[in-house]
Parts: C-alpha cells; sequence; structure tokens
C-alpha cells in the first residue's frame, strides 16, 4: 500500500458525530488533512457528505470501531499522520448507567486499543474529548485545571479513567503529547443550518430538547429543578458554540505543532505531557437565562413547566477558560444568542436532523 504522506494529516476518530464534523470543516479551514475514522454507531454518512460539500472536497472516510485493532492498522499504515483528535466514544449518561460495561468498553478499551495502534506507528500527538464532567460537584467557581476530579456515573468515569491512563502514558514514556480538552457544554450548530446535533430519540440535553420543542416534535420543556442557590433557581451551565469548541481543537494540534516541531532551541523544544484544558466561555448561564434567549433570538415560545431536580445534577458549572487562552491564544467568541440563532437555524432547516423527513 503506498503511503500518503503529508506533514498536516490528522486522524479523527468519531469525526462523523456532532462535534467531530464541526471540527472537521475548522481543520480544513486551518489547512488541515484529515482522515475520519468512525463506526457510525451515534451518527450517520449523510453529516460526512455534508461536510464535504460545505468544504468542496471529499472527506476521506474509513467505517471502523476503535476496537478493530486490524482496521486501525490499516489506516495508520496507509498514512502519515501528525496526531489523533479522539472523539469516538458514547456520551448518554443515563445510557451509561444502565450498560456500564458497554461504557467502559467502548470509551476505555476503545481509547487503549487506539494508543496501542497508535505507539505502534510512533504517532504520538493526541487531543482527546474530555468533559467538564470529570470535575463532579464543583468546590470552587470558575473551575480551573487544577480542580480535584471526581465522578459520579459511568460516562464520567470512563473520561476519567481515560485521564488517568494518558497520565501513566507519559510518566512511562515522555515522547506523548496528549491534550485532554473538557468541553463545558457544547451547542449550536454550522452556521451554514446544513450539519448540527441530531440525537436519536428524545434528546437528553437541553438545547436539542428546546429546539425540538420549538420545531413542535416534543409539547414542552421540563426544568429540572427551581430551587437551586442561583440566579434564578435553575441549574447554571456554560454552554459554548459547537464551532468555538471545534476552531479549540485547531489551536490544539496548532500547540502540539509548534511545542513538537520547532527548531529553534530557544522555543525550549520539549514534549508536551499531559496537558488538560478546558473549553469553556467562562460565563455561566442558567437554563432559564437559554430558554428566554433561545425566544428573543427566534420569536418561538417555549411552554415550559418545573419539575423535580434530575438526579445527579449540579447546581452550576462553569470553566476559567485562562489556560486555553495564555497557552493555546484561543477564546470563545459565540454569544449565547448565536447558539440559540445556529441552533434554530440547523433545527428549522433539518426538523428530521439527517434523515429524510
Ligand atoms: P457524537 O455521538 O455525536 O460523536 C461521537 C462519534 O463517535 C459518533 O459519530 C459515533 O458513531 C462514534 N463512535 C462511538 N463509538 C465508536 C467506536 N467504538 N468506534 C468508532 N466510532 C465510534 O458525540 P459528540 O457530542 O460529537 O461528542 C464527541 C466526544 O466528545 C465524545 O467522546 C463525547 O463523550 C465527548 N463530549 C461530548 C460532550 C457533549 O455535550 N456533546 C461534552 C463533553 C464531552
Ligand atoms: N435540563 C433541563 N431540562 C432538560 C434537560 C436539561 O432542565 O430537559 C437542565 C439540567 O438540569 C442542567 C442543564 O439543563 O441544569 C444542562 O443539562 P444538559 O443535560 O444539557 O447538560 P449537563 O450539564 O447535564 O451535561
Amino acid at each position: 500500500m503506498s503511503v500518503n504522506f503529508m506533514r498536516n494529516k490528522i486522524l479523527v476518530t468519531g469525526g462523523a458525530g456532532y462535534i467531530g464534523s464541526h471540527t472537521c470543516i475548522a481543520l480544513h479551514e486551518a489547512g488541515y488533512d484529515m482522515v475520519v475514522y468512525d463506526n457510525l454507531s451515534n451518527s450517520s454518512r449523510e453529516a460526512i457528505n455534508r461536510v464535504s460539500t460545505l468544504i468542496g472536497q471529499n472527506i476521506e472516510f474509513v467505517e471502523g470501531d476503535i476496537r478493530d485493532i486490524e482496521a486501525l492498522r490499516q489506516v495508520f499504515s496507509s498514512h502519515q499522520f501528525f496526531g489523533v483528535i479522539h472523539f469516538a466514544g458514547l456520551k448518554a449518561v443515563g445510557e451509561s448507567v444502565a450498560k456500564p460495561l458497554l461504557y467502559y468498553n467502548n470509551n476505555v478499551i476503545g481509547t487503549i486499543d487506539l494508543l496501542e495502534v497508535m505507539a505502534e506507528y510512533d504517532v504520538k500527538n493526541l487531543v482527546f474529548s474530555s468533559s467538564a464532567t470529570v470535575y463532579g460537584d464543583p468546590e470552587n467557581l470558575p473551575i480551573d485545571e487544577n480542580s480535584p476530579r471526581s465522578c459520579t456515573n459511568p460516562y464520567g468515569q470512563s473520561k476519567l479513567t481515560v485521564e488517568h491512563i494518558l497520565e501513566d502514558l507519559v510518566t512511562s514514556d515522555s515522547s506523548w503529547n496528549l491534550i485532554p480538552l473538557r468541553y463545558f457544554n457544547p451547542v449550536g450548530a454550522h452556521s451554514s443550518g446544513q450539519i448540527g446535533e441530531d440525537p436519536n430519540d428524545i434528546p437528553n440535553n437541553l438545547m436539542p430538547y428546546i429546539s425540538q420543542v420549538a420545531v413542535g416534535k416534543l409539547e414542552k420543556l421540563s426544568i429540572f429543578g427551581n430551587d437551586y442557590p442561583t440566579i434564578d433557581g435553575t441549574g447554571v451551565r456554560d454552554f459554548i458554540h459547537v464551532t468555538d469548541l471545534a476552531q479549540g481543537h485547531v489551536s490544539a494540534l496548532n500547540y502540539l505543532e509548534r511545542r513538537t516541531s520547532s527548531t529553534n532551541p530557544s522555543d525550549m523544544k520539549k514534549s508536551v505531557g499531559f496537558l488538560p484544558i478546558n473549553l469553556g466561555t467562562g460565563k455561566g448561564t442558567s437554563v432559564l437565562e437559554l430558554v428566554n434567549a433561545f425566544t428573543e433570538v427566534t420569536g418561538r415560545d417555549i411552554p415550559y413547566q418545573f419539575t423535580d431536580r434530575r438526579a445527579g445534577d449540579i447546581a452550576s458549572c462553569y470553566a476559567s477558560a485562562d489556560k486555553a487562552k495564555v497557552l493555546l491564544g484561543w477564546q470563545a467568541k459565540l454569544s449565547v444568542n448565536d447558539m440559540c440563532k445556529d441552533t434554530w437555524y440547523w433545527q428549522s432547516m433539518n426538523p428530521s436532523g439527517y434523515k429524510v423527513s
């Protein structure tokens, strides 16, 4: 098989998914080339088709599972990757409680398989999708990267376990460069309205739920708790536009490239090690504030009722985004109104998501 060498070629696992598809666009715009590897367990080929149309170029797509070591080897032997952005994973907290073995198998064992193949091919640069969920119920706000970590559900545990594995890997071999990006609450969609979040079944997350109420697929929103110690009693989160989040991945790769390829001795060339970075806006928005912003921006009324708190939810969670700014030169640019506008554009253009309605 011929090896196709490009300095800036990236393997994107889970690249057909919500965040991965947006990141493919950002990578292309930044001059990276990519191969998407996804088993389509929570996504559709149509997302890749649409990304290809948007960037005016066919994305190389391999349908495969990260636990299929032979299939991964084939991909690594056909391309010379600079690094991997690893989105592939299952992400539903409730499902993880019901099916813990599935989650540990997919998210933890799958990541170990990927890391083993990366090591075999000497590809040691990784950007990993971690989550603010690793902070559990935070002691202090805003949450910085040195905050204690703890998780209460198998999904969160799978992310935290992978972080521990990455730390151990760096301890064993300092030539690894590993950046877990801890996402806060990604929402929104590409401004073209062509790609966005397409949950199976009834959404668990707030923004897709709101947009499905707005489009008439769901009757009313249940707001889980109005007795939290917050500005209006509802939960507070750090919502971040998926386009900003995607850009954060490009900034992380740029950082890895700078740190690993510098020929200037004064650049302190040394490996990055294990470098966790928050991707959030640094601002908290309450559930009610988001509902009101959505109505203001779209003109759509969102009927809601207050119900009991959801088990496992915390009152408030928002990031300190300073480390990303200082190290990566990245900060979120888009507002809560942009998040609502773009979510609604995607939802109204695609009421059935990627499925033909
Ligand atoms: P998503 O489900 O849309 O994308 C994940 C992709 O991974 C899907 O396309 C799925 O088909 C693929 N996949 C899953 N298991 C796989 C496997 N074994 N082999 C190959 N492909 C596999 O989810 P997303 O929202 O885009 O999230 C991407 C990553 O970010 C996930 O790891 C998720 O846990 C993490 N994350 C997401 C959020 C969020 O709110 N969306 C927050 C924090 C972290
Ligand atoms: N939420 C809600 N109703 C819903 C979904 C979520 O009130 O149908 C609230 C939830 O209690 C939390 C916030 O919205 O305070 C964000 O929840 P989401 O599931 O989107 O993300 P999480 O922060 O839990 O990962």
